[in-house]
């Protein structure tokens, strides 16, 4: 008998001593069905990094933005540790043409988006070619001036409509349990102090957009400043016709002090990850 197999006996013998419910009973089961199951070795250790992944941000933006911004390359640097992947940072997408972009598994707009019509195209033909994709909070800002429709079909919705101000915290709920971002998360969670966008119209009316989490209508009237009263409010959502998860969160120096958010940061990361077009890297 092997050393697992003596600690489940022994889990399992003490918790008959003191009275085990069969859904204790079940639970030691499937556990000791999948030490069973599994191989020799439960971890897949990589002997290289598995992905690339590139950054960028842009430093001249308002500094709330930028606040956020340095805290979400610290925290995904983290990620890095061990060389598990590739972490590259740029503030100016001008020097990523197709040909540059395509090396990479997934794109993390932080507050910023392609600046002119070159790096539009550029970054359009990348995810059209099943690139990958995470945007936080003003990556996706649009208005009447911005004069790119393509990101308007990318995102799944309207321009930009209204905010709340100022950042403050709120209640927020996923909408599936289902999906790889959200299936780690409770059904409601408090969400750090950022300012949100609302759509118009909604991403909630595109049939190809799933939406993961949004601001719980208990919230409103929402904002002391800038009063939102009513309207639907996805914050986190994916375009199926994509690679890609929009996060609404991104402004001020609270993004990363919430443990249930930053789950969902790795979350969302992960999964687009996961989607590579040469195959998942997490399973190679
Ligand atoms: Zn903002």
């Amino acid at each position: 008998m092997n050393k697992t197999s003596l600690i489940l006996l022994l889990t399992a013998f003490c918790l008959t001593c003191f009275g085990m419910n069969e859904e204790t009973r079940d639970s030691v089961q499937s556990r000791r069905e999948l030490v069973q199951a599994e191989s020799e070795f439960a971890a897949n250790y990589a002997r290289a990094p598995r992905f690339k992944a590139l950054f960028h941000y842009y430093p001249h933006a308002e500094e709330a933005h930028v606040q956020f911004d340095k805290q979400a390359i610290d925290f995904f640097h983290k990620l890095t540790y061990g060389e598990g992947w590739l972490m590259d940072v740029t503030a100016s997408l001008a020097d990523y043409p197709y040909e540059k972009l395509k090396e990479y598994s997934i794109v993390v707009s932080l507050n910023a988006a392609p600046a002119d019509s070159a790096q539009r195209v550029a970054f359009e033909q990348y995810m059209e070619s099943g690139g990958g994709w995470m945007g936080f909070h003003a990556s996706a800002y649009n208005d009447r001036n911005t004069g790119w429709p393509w990101l308007n079909k990318f995102l799944g919705c309207g321009l930009f409509y209204c905010n709340n101000w100022p950042p403050q915290p709120a209640l927020v709920e996923c909408e599936t349990g289902e999906h790889p971002v959200t299936r780690t998360l409770p059904h409601t969670f408090v969400a750090p102090a950022s300012e949100f966008y609302q759509w118009q119209p909604s991403p909630r009316m595109n049939s190809d957009v799933e939406i993961l989490l949004s601001i719980s209508p208990k919230m409103y009237p929402f904002g002391l400043k800038d009063v939102v009263k009513f309207g639907d409010f996805p914050i986190v959502w994916t375009n199926r016709k994509y690679r890609m998860v929009y996060l609404n969160m991104g402004h001020g120096d609270e993004g990363f002090i919430d443990a249930t958010q930053n789950l969902l940061f790795v979350n969302a990361f992960r999964w687009v990850v996961s989607r590579d077009q040469e195959g998942d890297p997490f399973m190679k």
